[in-house]
Parts: structure tokens; sequence; C-alpha cells
């Protein structure tokens, strides 16, 4: 077993998920997880605003098994759209439909969606639906095709890794895109496992949405990505307004405060709450070398 593999499986421990739950932001999570509640969250998207940085929140959590705390979620995530309103912060949301009991349920998931997507509708927020793994692929793009009939604030991701995500990109090409390469682990019958196929494919997927005239988000810590993108959007004429780079809270903190500062528009991924345990694994899994953040967190205590 490889390292991602291990974290993967980690990242799907239920033991440890709730036991990091029980006992709050430990093991340098800290450092990727914007606090555990509303108003911490808060301060941390204004300390981006006032960097020239907006936001996507994310209200950690996901699979979710039981009613009541799909139905908990909804409701944090709609005091999340109420803050952000509140506070005008410059910001909007990412949600995972397994978070809303797209596992229990499909009617009853879209149910909770339809609350936030019309809630966040009232206030001109966007609204993200995160893309998951491969099981969760049809039923997430059927809710997005049944919520575009009716509002424009969503839009979703694109993930690099799947050999059909150029179909996806054909097909959602008028909507506003997160392109990524991808976080799950995914068989070889559905998905690129060699990184060069990966990056080749990104790279051919972003360049396909910027030239579609729709914005596109460029989700990735790779430097090598973004100044390919920088060139050829230069090449292209393709207006600054019509693109951003994210990154994830806590990554690459430099290079987010460089390409906001060449004014370029930047976003970073804000996750808060108490269910950062698998988020935090992935986070692993993707880039071992992170495990400095865990070092870094167990020496300054
Ligand atoms: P990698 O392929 O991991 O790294 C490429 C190179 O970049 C590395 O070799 C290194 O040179 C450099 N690099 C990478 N990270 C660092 C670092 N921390 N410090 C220094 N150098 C670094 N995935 C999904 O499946 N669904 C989603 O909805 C989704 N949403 C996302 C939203 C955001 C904002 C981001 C940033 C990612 C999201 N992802 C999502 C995760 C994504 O699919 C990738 O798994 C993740 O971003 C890792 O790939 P990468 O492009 O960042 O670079």
């Amino acid at each position: 077993m490889n390292l991602r593999d291990f974290f993967i499986g980690m990242s799907q421990n239920q033991f440890l998920n709730n036991s990091a739950k029980k006992y709050g932001l430990k093991l340098g999570a800290q450092s990727v997880v914007a606090g555990t509640d509303v108003a911490e969250m808060i301060q941390s998207v204004k300390e981006l605003n006032n960097n020239g940085i907006s936001a996507t929140i994310d209200n950690l959590g996901e699979f979710v098994t039981e009613k009541s705390e799909a139905l908990k979620a909804k409701e944090q995530i709609l005091e999340v759209i109420e803050a952000i309103h509140t506070n005008q912060v410059d910001a909007h949301i990412s949600l995972k439909p397994t978070q809303l009991g797209l596992d229990i349920d499909y009617e009853f998931c879209k149910q909770n969606l339809s609350e936030i997507v019309s809630k966040a509708s009232e206030y001109d927020i966007f609204i993200n639906f995160d893309m998951e793994d491969y099981d969760h692929l049809k039923p997430s793009f059927d809710l997005i095709d049944e919520f575009a009939k009716d509002y424009d604030n969503i839009g979703t991701v694109i993930q690099a890794y799947f050999y059909d995500s150029v179909k996806f990109i054909e097909k959602y090409k008028d909507f506003r895109l997160r392109i990524v390469k991808g976080a799950y682990k995914e068989p070889e019958t559905v998905a690129y496992q060699d990184k060069k196929d990966i990056d080749e494919n990104y790279l051919k997927l972003i360049e396909y949405h910027l030239l579609s005239g729709k914005f596109t988000s460029i989700a990735t810590h790779d430097h090598r990505v973004i100044n390919h993108v920088k060139e050829f959007v230069a090449e292209n004429n393709i207006p600054l307004d019509k693109f951003e780079f994210q990154m994830l809270y806590g990554f690459r903190k430099d290079l987010q405060l460089d390409l906001a500062k060449e004014g370029y528009k930047f976003c970073t991924y804000v996750p808060f709450g108490d269910d950062w345990y698998g988020y935090f694994m992935r986070r692993l899994a993707e880039r071992p070398q992170n495990m400095n953040l865990v070092v870094k967190q167990v020496f300054n205590k």
C-alpha cells in the first residue's frame, strides 16, 4: 500500500472521523481549516478579502448517512449564507451533495439543496456543487441539471482524471466551472492513473473552458499549471475577469498573495467546522509533504 492509499483509507475511517469531531482541531488541521464556527470563519474570510482575495466557503462534512445530520448541515449552510449577506463579505458557497443526504435519498437531498440554492439566489450568492467520487457523479450531475432549469447561481467541478471529463466539460460549457485534477481514488476503468496523463488532460480542459468564454476557476497548487494559464490567457486575450485561480486555505499562502497582487482574480477555498478529518486526510494523501503541517503543529504547541 502506498502513502496515498493509506491516507485515503484513513479519510474513510468512521471511528477516527467521529473521534476527530469530539476532540476538536488537532494534528495540524488548524493550519488548513478556518475555525470550527461561523464567527471564526467570517473573520478568516475578512482577512482574505483585505488582501484582495475572495472565498468559497465549505461547511465541512460529507458521506452523511443520517437524515438528522443532513438537516443539520443544511441549517449550517443557510446560516453561512446569511452570514455572507450580513457581513457583506466577498464569498460564495461550496457544498457536497453527500453532506445534504445524497446517499440517503435523492429527493430528500434535492429538497435540502433547493432551500439552499433558493436562499442564495435571493442574495445573489453563487453555489458551487463540489464533485465527489465516481459513484456520486451521475446523481450530482442530475441534481445540477434539475436546478439549472430554475436558477443561474449554480456551477460545478470537472475532474480531469476521468476519461469522460471532456464529455462533461462539453455538456456544461455554459456553466461557471471549477476545473481540478481530482482528489479521490478511482479505478483505472474510469480514470487516468498516471500523473502525466491527468496533467495533460487538465490543461486541455482548462483551455477549452477559457476559450468558451464562461467563467473558469482554475483550482490547483501546481505552479507549472498556473504559469501555463498565465501565458495562455495573455496569448488568447482572455479578460482577467473571466477566470480566477483557486487554492485551498493554508496552502502556498505566499503564492496566493502574489497572484492577487499581480492582478489576477484569486479565490481561496475556506473549509470550516468540526467535520475536518476526511478533508484533512485527503490533503495528506495528495501530498505527503503536507505532513510538515502536522509536524510544525506538534512542535509549535
Ligand atoms: P498536485 O498534482 O498535487 O501537485 C503538482 C505539483 O504542484 C507538485 O508536484 C508540487 O510541485 C506543486 N505543489 C502542489 N501542492 C503544493 C504545496 N502545498 N506546496 C508547494 N508546492 C506544491 N477535487 C475533487 O475531486 N473535487 C472537488 O470538488 C475539488 N475541489 C477543489 C477546490 C480547490 C480550490 C482546490 C485547490 C482543489 C480541489 N480539489 C477537488 C482537489 C484537486 O482535485 C486536487 O486533488 C488537488 O488540488 C491536488 O492537485 P494540484 O493540482 O493542487 O497539484
